[in-house]
């Protein structure tokens, strides 16, 4: 499998200042100035594969603010019409029901107007420009805003029937760029989305059925999912999981499984997977499991910027991309004395930075051996100055070593993704990655024993749904 890394001017920079390439690139077209062109160029000479995003994740993020007051409204009130336990949204009163539904159709128009009011030739124009491997088709994004708004199927009241035609809007859109003469050579993904497995296969079959080769699918609103799952539904039955698990996992697990599946029931085989904005390394295994063993896998995230930037967070190589927050990185930097990441990225900076272990524990051990704070690490203070890629500050003295800890990031996932074999081992390597993944946190450890459920166990049916099949 190949991680994209999301190319940022930061990203790739850090990445250039170590002499490093990434498997590849993915940059997305509202992303696009001259700088960014230019990075993405160059690239392109270098060899470096490139997918040329087209911009959804912007409006998705415009719809999901525009709506969510109204939407978390609905959803308190569905919960608070719900029986203790109870999970189907079916058994809403109908009031509500039709209160979600119009919302939903709200949202489904704000959609249309967005795709509509795009020039998608322009569009097109502009991701070609970059020289790209590959690019994503303008999409019907409606599916993915109504999943991050938590309006769920048997609330709103859609029928499969009503995820088909959003599918089928999307593979116009895609028909339309694929067909384009500008797109000789050039990998075009349609984008699909499902709610469930149900859904997310009935949209396989039809892209299957169009000729469609390379499927995307955006991930951005069912990483935002914060809801747990207590059961999923296959064909017309619903199972119960053996335990409560994060919802996203197990949505991942549907939601591409499903797609596959669609392809195989129409005797089509599926070339090309990418998961746009996969959340953490500790969905690669989920994902590489439900896409099975013959499809060319791809996924991008922007969290190794984001959680390096914002949380001050270094993904750990050895644990799937785990996050390590700073303060815990410098504790057992002053307990072993050694950094946890020999990258390509650390290394060099380390080489170049040598800590001073000497002086950093003997400021810890004159503190009383305190466990260490992210205000511990601001510049200025003693632990920094004696292990500087530990320092949390944008700009000035941090700057370096948050431009490599952004790369390290980057590394970890690019490395799990060379890790995950094509063809016929993936599984296998999947089935003990989930195995290995015991140190994980409890929620992902559920999300992952759901997600094997999900692929392959069988539980007893709880009976027919309440909600459209
Ligand atoms: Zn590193």
């Amino acid at each position: 499998m190949q991680f994209l890394a999301n190319l940022r001017v930061r990203t790739a920079e850090a990445y250039g200042a170590a002499g490093q390439r990434p498997a590849g690139w993915l940059l997305s077209a509202h992303r696009i100035d001259a700088r960014t062109r230019e990075l993405a160029l160059a690239e392109r000479a270098a060899g470096i594969p490139l997918m040329a995003d087209n911009g959804s994740k912007e409006h998705i993020d415009d719809v999901l603010r525009g709506y969510s007051e109204r939407a978390a409204e609905i959803a308190r009130e569905a919960a608070a019409a719900r029986a203790p336990g109870e999970v189907r949204e079916s058994g809403a009163p109908p009031s509500l029901r039709s209160a979600a539904a119009a919302l939903a159709r709200e949202v489904v128009e704000a959609c249309e107007a967005r795709v509509a009011g795009t020039d998608w030739s322009e569009l097109l124009e502009a991701q070609i420009s970059l020289r790209p491997t590959s690019l994503v088709a303008q999409e019907d994004f409606c599916v993915a805003c109504l999943i991050g708004l938590d309006l769920e199927r048997p609330l709103i009241g859609w029928s499969i029937r009503d995820v088909e035609r959003r599918a089928r809007r999307s593979l116009q859109l895609w028909e339309r760029v694929a067909g384009d003469p500008r797109c000789r050579g050039v990998d075009v993904y349609a984008v699909l989305s499902g709610f469930d497995f149900n859904t997310a296969r009935a949209a396989g079959r039809l892209a299957a059925a169009r000729g469609v080769t390379h499927v995307a699918v955006g991930m951005a609103a069912i990483n935002l999912d914060r809801e747990t799952a207590r059961t999923y539904r296959v064909g017309r039955r619903v199972l119960r999981l053996a335990a409560s698990a994060p919802r996203r996992y197990v949505r991942l697990a549907q939601v591409a499984s499903g797609i596959v599946a669609g392809y195989r029931d129409v005797g089509r085989s599926l070339q090309g997977f990418h998961a746009l904005g996969l959340g953490a390394g500790a969905m690669f295994p989920v994902l590489a499991a439900a896409v099975g063993p013959d499809v060319a896998l791809t996924c991008d995230s922007t969290s190794p910027l984001h959680d390096a930037v914002r949380d001050h967070v270094l993904y750990d190589r050895q644990n799937f991309g785990g996050r390590l927050p700073l303060p815990k990185v410098a504790q057992a930097v002053l307990s072993d004395g050694s950094w946890p990441c020999t990258c390509p990225f650390c290394s060099p900076y380390l080489a170049a930075h040598p800590p001073d272990l000497e002086q950093a524990r003997s400021w810890w051990h004159g503190a009383g051996d305190p466990a260490i704070a992210r205000s511990d690490l601001l510049p200025g203070r003693p632990l920094p100055a004696a292990v500087p890629l530990l320092t949390i500050a944008e700009g000035g003295a941090g700057q370096e070593a948050l431009a490599t800890r952004i790369a390290s990031n980057h590394w970890a996932l690019d490395q799990l993704g060379r890790d995950i074999p094509d063809g016929q081992m993936r599984v296998e390597w999947a089935r003990s990655a989930f195995a290995r993944m015991t140190r994980s946190p409890a929620a992902t450890h559920r999300g992952i024993q759901a997600a094997a459920q999900v692929l392959w166990g069988a539980d007893p049916p709880l009976g027919r749904p309440q909600g459209p099949g």
